[in-house]
C-alpha cells in the first residue's frame, strides 16, 4: 500500500496546543507604542476574543467547534503517501512519506486556520476580514473561508504578484473577495509582505465592522494547523510505523511547519527540520530577538528570529517563503535546540521539485518543493549509512499555479544570487 486514508469519521476534533506543553512560557508580545506586554484588550481591534483566548490558551487541547470541522470535512481527512516512486529513484533504503495538504480548496494547508479563524469573527459579529497576501495563498484560502460564513473579504496583494500572477487574484474575485494592489499609497513599489500587513491593519483598525486574519506565524494559526500532524500520526501507524526518524517542513512564519511537528514535539527521537530559502534565511541566518510583524511597526513586538521588519527579500518564485520573521514557538524550538533549520537556494528547490514530479507525478509548489529538497538529502544521507529510517514531510500545497516559475527554471531564467 502507498496510500493511506483516514475514514471521515476519524477527522481529529481538538487541536493540539503546544504552548501549553512548553517547560516554560513563551516571552510575551508586547506593545508597540508602551513596549509593555499586550493584553487581551489590546488585540480586541483586530482580533476575536475566541482566537485572541487561544493565542494564550494554559489548555492542553482546544475543541474544534462542529460548524468548523463540516467545512473541513470537504477536504480532510487528508491521504497519507508513501513516495515509494521517489524512494526507487533515489535508491535508499529510507521509507518516505508525505502528508497530502494539496487538496484542499485553495490547494494549500492554508485553508485549515482560514476556516476556523472566519469562523470565530462571525460568531462575534464581525461582517468583514482584511488580510494581506503575497503571491496569493493566504488570500484564496481566506476569501474561500469568508464566502463559507458569508463575510466580505478585502485583500492587500503585494503589488508585484497582483501585476504578474493573475490566476490566485481570479481566484480570490471567484469566492467574492474585493482584491487591491498593495502598497496602496504608492503605485510604484513592487510591494512586500510586511507592507501589506500595515495596509491590512491600517484598514482594520479604521472600522469597527472589520477584523485581521494573518495566515501564518501566530500561536492560534499553528495551533489551527496541528490537524495535520495529529491526522499523520493515526495514518502512519496505519502504515504499521512508529514514529518518523524526522519531519521536514518547509518554513516562512512557521504554521506549515507547526502543523505537521508540533504534535510530535514532545516524542523522543523525532528530528524535526524546517527549510527556508536561502535568499530568506530568517532561522539560519537572523537574530532572535523583539520585532515587528510588519514594516510600519503597527503590530505587536514578538520574541522571534528575524531578519529585521524592514528586510525586502528578493524576488524568489517561493512567494510564501518570504516573510522578515518567523513564528515565535517555532523560533523558540529552534534556538532550545529541539528543532533544526537548513536552507538552500532555488535552484537546487527546484532540481527536487522536478525529480519529485517525475517519480511521485505531482507538480509541487516552489514552497512545498523546499521541503522535499530537505527530504531527498534526508533520504540520500540515509543512503550514504545504509539506515532504513522513516521521512515525513509535509507536501503543503500544489504548483499548478506556479508553472512559469517551471518554465523559467527549464529555460535557465532562474538565477540564484
Ligand atoms: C504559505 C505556504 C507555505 C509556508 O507556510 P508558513 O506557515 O508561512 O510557514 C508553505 N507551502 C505553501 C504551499 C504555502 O502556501
Amino acid at each position: 500500500m502507498t496510500r493511506f486514508h483516514l475514514p471521515e469519521s476519524q477527522l481529529p476534533t481538538a487541536w493540539y496546543n503546544l504552548l501549553a506543553h512548553l517547560d516554560e512560557p513563551l516571552d510575551p508580545p508586547l506593545h508597540p507604542a508602551t513596549r509593555e506586554p499586550v493584553g487581551p484588550d489590546d488585540l480586541a481591534p483586530l482580533f476575536p476574543m475566541a482566537l485572541i483566548q487561544q493565542e494564550m490558551s494554559p489548555e492542553p487541547w482546544i475543541d474544534i467547534p462542529g460548524e468548523v470541522l463540516d467545512i473541513l470535512k470537504l477536504w480532510r481527512p487528508t491521504p497519507l503517501v508513501r513516495a515509494e516512486r521517489l524512494e526507487a529513484a533515489l535508491g535508499t533504503p529510507a521509507r518516505i512519506y508525505f502528508k497530502d495538504e494539496s487538496v484542499s480548496p485553495a490547494g494549500s494547508h492554508k485553508p485549515n486556520t482560514a476556516v476556523p479563524q472566519a469562523f470565530y469573527n462571525q460568531q462575534e459579529g464581525i461582517t468583514r476580514l482584511a488580510t494581506e497576501t503575497g503571491a496569493g495563498q493566504w488570500g484564496s484560502s481566506l476569501s474561500f473561508a469568508s464566502a463559507q460564513f458569508g463575510l466580505e473579504c478585502k485583500v492587500y496583494m503585494v503589488r508585484a504578484s497582483y501585476e504578474q500572477k493573475p490566476y490566485r487574484k481570479i481566484m480570490m474575485q471567484l469566492w467574492g473577495a474585493d482584491v487591491v494592489p498593495s502598497p496602496v499609497d504608492d503605485e510604484s513599489s513592487p510591494g512586500s509582505l510586511g507592507a501589506a500587513i500595515s495596509d491590512a491593519v491600517r484598514d482594520t483598525v479604521g472600522r469597527a465592522d472589520t477584523h485581521y486574519a494573518l495566515g501564518s506565524v501566530l500561536n492560534h494559526v499553528c495551533l489551527h494547523q496541528t490537524i495535520i500532524g495529529l491526522e499523520a500520526k493515526d495514518q502512519l501507524a496505519a502504515a504499521g510505523e512508529a514514529n518518523p526518524d524526522v519531519i521536514v517542513a518547509s518554513c516562512g512564519g512557521g504554521s506549515n511547519f507547526a502543523g505537521i511537528a508540533f504534535p510530535f514535539v514532545k516524542d523522543d527521537g523525532v528530528r524535526l527540520v524546517a527549510v527556508e530559502p536561502a535568499s530568506c534565511p530568517t532561522l539560519t541566518e537572523g537574530r532572535f530577538e523583539y520585532d515587528f510583524g510588519d514594516v510600519a511597526g503597527m503590530t505587536p513586538l514578538m520574541a522571534m528570529y528575524t531578519l529585521g521588519h524592514d528586510f525586502m527579500p528578493p524576488s524568489i518564485h517561493a512567494g510564501g517563503l518570504r516573510y522578515h520573521g518567523d513564528s515565535p514557538i517555532v523560533s523558540k524550538l529552534v534556538r532550545d535546540g529541539r528543532a533544526e533549520a537548513v536552507a538552500y537556494p532555488q535552484g537546487k528547490v527546484f532540481e527536487a521539485a522536478v525529480q519529485f514530479a517525475n517519480a511521485e507525478g505531482k507538480i509541487p509548489a516552489p514552497e512545498t518543493a523546499h521541503a522535499i529538497r530537505g527530504a531527498i538529502d534526508e533520504a540520500l544521507a540515509a543512503k550514504e549509512t545504509g539506515e532504513e529510517k522513516v521521512i515525513l514531510f509535509n507536501y503543503s500545497g500544489h504548483g499548478h499555479l506556479d508553472l512559469a516559475a517551471y518554465d523559467d527554471f527549464m529555460n535557465g531564467r532562474l538565477v540564484d544570487a
